[in-house]
C-alpha cells in the first residue's frame, strides 16, 4: 500500500522536482548575467572595426587578394577577396613581444605568407627588433581555413600548429578536452582557448586579453552555423556564453559574413558578390539567444532562423 501510494504520488514530485530544477538554472543563469566580469585591471587596449568589409564581386580587377584592416598596430584582420573564394573568411594575425600568431590561412589561391612577411617587417621596424617567432594556429579544420598552411610549414621560426583536435588540445595545453581552457603567452599578450567543438571536432575560441576580442570561428557569426553535433555544440555555446558572462569582451568576430543587413536574410549559399552585408562583429544579446535557442532544442536541433544567424544542423 505504502510503495502503491508513493507511485502514485512519484510522478507529481519528478514534476516539482523538475520545475524546482529548472528554476534553480534559471536563477544560476540570471545571477550568471548580474556578475560583472572578471578584469585584470589592466585597460583594454582599444581599436577600429572597418564600416564595411565589402570583399568585392567576381572580378578581382579593383580588389587585392587579401585585404588587410590595422585594429590597431598590434592586431591585423585580413579578409580573403569575394573573386578568389566566395567563403571569403577572415584571418587574424596579432603581435606580442616574443611571437605573433596568425589564425587560419584562408581558402586557398591567394598568397598569405607575403603579406603575413611584410606586416611583421613593418612590426619589427616599428618596435626595433630584428625578428619574431610566428605561430600559425587555426579556428578548425576546415578547407577554407586551412588551405595556405603549406605556404608556412618547413619555414624559419615558425610553428603550424596540427589540425587534429589531439594536436591542437597539446598545443595549447587544454588539460580536459572540451572543457578546459588553453592559452597561448605571445610576450605581455595571453590569448585563452576555449574549446568549441559542434560545428567541426577542432574548433576553439580564442580570447584576447589585451583588447578584448573573441574571435569564434564558424561556430558563431553572422552567417549559416552549420552543426555537424548537435549535444556537442550546444555545449560550447553554454560554455562560451559562460566565458562572455565572466570576461570583458570587446567584438566577438568570426571567420565569414553570410547574412545580409535586412534582419532574417541570408546571402545564399555560393553568393559573390554581398555588397549588403551584415557586419562581422555580433553581441552578446545574439550569444545569449543562440544559448537560448540551441538549450531549448537539445538533442533534437531544428533548422532555425534568428535575426542575425542561423542554426543550420547537418546530417551525419
Ligand atoms: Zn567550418
Ligand atoms: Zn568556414
Amino acid at each position: 500500500m505504502a510503495d502503491h501510494a508513493a507511485d502514485a504520488d512519484a510522478p507529481a514530485r519528478r514534476a516539482v522536482v523538475g520545475r524546482l530544477t529548472r528554476a534553480a538554472l534559471i536563477l544560476s543563469g540570471v545571477g550568471l548575467a548580474c556578475a560583472p566580469p572578471v578584469h585584470s585591471g589592466q585597460p583594454l587596449e582599444s581599436g577600429q572595426l572597418p564600416t564595411t568589409w565589402y570583399a568585392g564581386g567576381a572580378s578581382c580587377a579593383s580588389t587585392l587578394p587579401l585585404r588587410v584592416h590595422a585594429y590597431n598596430a598590434d592586431l591585423f584582420i585580413m579578409r580573403q577577396a569575394a573573386c578568389t573564394s566566395y567563403e571569403k573568411p577572415f584571418l587574424y594575425l596579432f603581435f606580442g613581444r616574443d611571437r605573433a600568431l596568425l589564425l587560419d590561412t584562408g581558402a586557398g589561391a591567394i598568397d598569405v605568407v607575403t603579406v603575413v612577411d611584410t606586416l611583421t617587417r613593418a612590426w619589427l621596424a616599428r618596435n626595433r627588433r630584428a625578428s619574431l617567432d610566428l605561430v600559425v594556429a587555426h579556428s578548425h579544420a576546415h578547407s577554407d581555413h586551412v588551405a595556405g598552411d603549406s605556404q608556412f610549414v618547413g619555414r624559419a621560426r615558425t610553428s603550424v600548429v596540427g589540425r587534429d583536435t589531439a594536436s591542437v588540445r597539446a598545443f595549447f595545453g587544454v588539460r580536459q578536452w572540451p572543457t578546459d581552457l588553453g592559452a597561448i603567452d605571445l610576450g605581455a599578450r595571453v590569448v585563452d582557448v576555449i574549446p568549441i567543438p559542434g560545428h567541426q571536432a577542432a574548433s576553439i575560441a580564442f580570447y584576447d586579453r589585451r583588447t578584448g576580442i573573441l574571435l569564434t570561428g564558424d561556430t558563431f557569426y553572422p552567417g549559416r552555423l552549420y552543426v555537424r553535433d548537435t549535444t556537442a555544440f550546444a555545449e560550447s555555446i553554454d560554455r562560451l556564453a559562460a566565458f562572455v558572462r565572466s570576461h570583458p569582451v570587446t567584438h566577438m568576430l568570426g571567420a565569414h559574413i553570410e547574412n545580409s543587413r535586412t534582419p532574417y536574410k541570408d546571402y545564399v549559399v555560393g553568393t559573390v558578390d554581398q555588397p549588403d552585408e551584415h557586419p562581422l562583429d555580433l553581441g552578446r544579446a545574439q550569444l545569449f539567444e543562440l544559448d537560448s535557442v540551441v538549450r531549448t532544442m537539445r538533442g533534437r536541433m531544428t533548422r532555425t532562423v534568428l535575426r542575425d544567424l542561423t542554426v543550420w544542423p547537418l546530417e551525419r
